[in-house]
């Protein structure tokens, strides 16, 4: 990953694999990896001055189990996600982007075909979330929509929904959370548009809400995937500035479809 940072000219690189879960899960880090994986970061750092490389997690939330807060000091970020919603009666999580199989039996099962009870839930622990822990980084806020695109669950133009982006890019706004604008889904061809939504950007961008751009990479090839387009999209809604970590802070920078602009000079960044 580095490697190819340093290839891509990128400058800055934060690295955010996912957490460990209290409970088995193929898609995150066994809870003994941890301490490898924070130390293989502090190694790397010294070793490739060319990008510099910030230190991150995305971490799950679930009352009473697992927080942004359990990792926070052990790391130059955090990016505070909600993938669990519930669980079924045997114990197991219910997960809302993993298969849709799943996701439809935890839809029948916990929530008897209520989607408007499944939203709300999902958008509520988001919520949670920030208040409760702000995370650096809010991360693919409007991730649940990804099973519209197997079957069509809900519209987001309908009330109740926007209703409930509106109360929580409410709470959002009044932390100092940034919100990630997250291109995987599209490059995927899972959603014909980031997480956010477009319109839910504009709802960020009238709040003055700060937004990161990342593409939730899970290969090298894909570091900067779909970044001036999206760069493009974000310039037209108003925003004039993305959050990045350069030089061990975050700082508001100016952006194009050619990258961030410092002193004239455009280069990739990513978190
Ligand atoms: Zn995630």
């Amino acid at each position: 990953m580095i490697s190819a940072a340093h290839e891509q000219s990128l400058i800055s690189l934060g690295i955010s694999s996912h957490a460990p879960l209290p409970f088995d899960s193929p898609w995150c880090m066994k809870g003994d990896q941890l301490d490898p994986y924070l130390s293989e970061m502090d190694s790397v750092r010294r070793d490739f001055r060319s990008v510099q490389v910030y230190k991150g997690l995305e971490i799950d939330f679930i009352p009473s189990l697992i927080s942004p807060d359990d990792f926070k000091s052990q790391l130059d970020y955090t990016i505070g996600s909600v993938h669990f919603v519930e669980q079924f009666d045997d114990g197991r999580k219910w997960e809302i982007d993993g298969a849709h199989s799943h996701f439809l039996e935890g839809y029948e099962r916990i929530f008897r075909k209520d989607i408007k009870a499944v939203i709300r839930r999902y958008y509520e622990l988001t919520r949670q979330m920030v208040e409760e822990t702000q995370p650096g980084i809010v991360g693919h806020l409007d991730k649940i929509k990804i099973q519209n695109s197997f079957t069509p669950l809900f519209n987001e133009s309908a009330k109740w929904y926007q209703e409930e982006i509106h109360k929580t890019l409410d709470v959002i706004a009044k932390t100092e959370s940034a919100i990630e604008v997250n291109t995987r889904g599209i490059y995927q061809k899972k959603s014909d548009t980031t997480y956010p939504s477009p319109w839910v950007l504009e709802q960020i961008h009238q709040r003055q809400i700060p937004i990161t751009l990342s593409s939730d990479a899970h290969h090298a090839k894909d570091m900067i995937n779909l970044f001036p387009e999206t760069a493009i999209t974000l310039n037209q809604i108003g925003f004039k500035k993305i959050c990045i970590l350069l030089d061990g802070r975050w700082q508001q920078v100016a952006f194009d479809e050619h990258g961030i602009n410092l002193k004239g000079t455009s280069h990739y960044t990513m978190a």
